[in-house]
């Protein structure tokens, strides 16, 4: 994206837009301060419809995302414990687009329902310790 090598209907697709339904302003829901920061009025609404503010959407983020600077080749993971805002664990390596695409398909597949949950391996039993669940759990206790 930050080399402009992505167009609109690429980012409909990853996201399931249907193009032919889209411009239905009932099956797309965007917020009032989102259309107000679009500067389209409420009774203008329909004359826009919904495909007209997500193209405005995306081709915002598109030119927001021209700005940022290029991206390194080193990839750094930091944990924040949200219960204190502070930094547990951080780590670095660098970018392997097999290895990374990997990993978050096994993500997704749990999110997405297409997995059992499983507990963390030894190497990360220190998250435990952070977890929310740790008395019920039979890893964590
Ligand atoms: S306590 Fe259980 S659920 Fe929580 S991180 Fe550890 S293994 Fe996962």
């Amino acid at each position: 994206m930050i080399n402009k090598n992505m167009n609109t209907k690429e980012v409909y697709t990853a996201f399931g837009i249907d193009l032919e339904t889209m411009i239905d302003p009932e099956t797309v829901s965007l917020s009032n301060e989102y259309m107000t920061s679009l500067n389209i009025l409420p009774e203008e609404r329909f004359i826009y419809g919904s495909g007209y503010a997500v193209e405005r959407c995306i081709n915002d983020a598109f030119r927001e995302i021209t700005k940022l600077p290029k991206l390194s080749s080193r990839i750094e993971l930091r944990y924040i414990y949200q219960e204190t805002g502070e930094e547990v664990y951080r780590e670095g390596y660098v970018f392997d687009p097999e290895f990374f695409n990997q990993k978050m398909k096994w993500a997704l597949d749990y999110w997405l329902g297409r997995r059992e949950p499983i507990p963390v391996g030894e190497r990360n039993r220190w998250k435990c310790n952070f977890c929310g669940y740790r008395d019920m759990c039979p890893v964590g206790r």
